[in-house]
């Protein structure tokens, strides 16, 4: 009923879920089945993604595991630059070593989702150019409201990651509370709310310029 209202994004996770109750670090291997079906759909999607790292213990907790998810991450880093699309990068207890590997990649158009970095590591992504979006539970995280304060508002977009990182924890997020992240951030940055949805939006068509063809602001 709504074409182009929803646009989507392929892209090989740092986190496999083999089951509910079981997830484990990716593997080079997983990317056999994926690649080709990016490459299928690349007219379709506005992004590789989520790509990225996670280094959480229980999921990557040796040095292997964490070097083979950097291995998956070039490939796609690798892709997206010859399909010339953007990344949308996931990136847990990895703040550093994710920034590092993409500009070592020479990844240009990026956008950092949740980073829970420190504010100065992001400092290195702005300075590459890259996007961060915050997401509604920039109410109860610190870390989130220490990296608006820091981040340029030329560099952030808005995210909901629904149904995960809302305002209130263990509750269902849902697309509607991405208008309490603005509000924070105006709140934070001492600006009305409109002027933070109307750079966003900018910016996110920065970062995505496929979105241009869909929205009309
Ligand atoms: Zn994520």
């Amino acid at each position: 009923r709504f074409p182009g209202f929803v646009l989507p994004c392929l892209g090989v996770h740092p986190v496999q879920e083999v089951s509910p109750e079981e997830q484990r670090s990716v593997t080079l291997k997983d990317l056999d089945a994926a690649l080709p079906l990016m490459e299928l759909y690349k007219d379709k999607l506005v992004a590789i993604g989520e790509v990225g790292l996670d280094f959480t213990p229980r999921f990557a907790s040796t040095v292997e595991q964490k070097e083979e998810q950097r291995q998956v991450l070039i490939k796609q880093v690798e892709l997206a630059r010859r399909l010339d699309l953007p990344l949308n990068v996931h990136s847990r207890s990895a703040g550093r070593p994710t920034i590092s590997l993409l500009k070592e990649q020479g990844a240009s158009k990026v956008l950092l989702h949740a980073f829970d970095g420190k504010p100065s590591v992001a400092m290195e992504g702005v300075k590459a150019g890259y996007f961060f979006s915050i997401p509604p539970s920039i109410i109860r995280s610190e870390q989130k409201q220490k990296l608006v304060k820091l981040l340029p508002l030329e560099s952030i977009c808005l995210e909901t990651d629904s149904p995960a990182l809302g305002p209130e924890k263990q509750v269902r997020n849902e697309p509607k509370n991405i208008y309490i992240a603005a509000e924070y951030i105006a709140k934070i940055k001492g600006i009305p709310v409109e002027e933070v949805i109307e750079v966003t939006t900018q910016n996110a068509m920065k970062v995505f310029p496929k979105l241009q063809n869909f929205l009309r602001v």
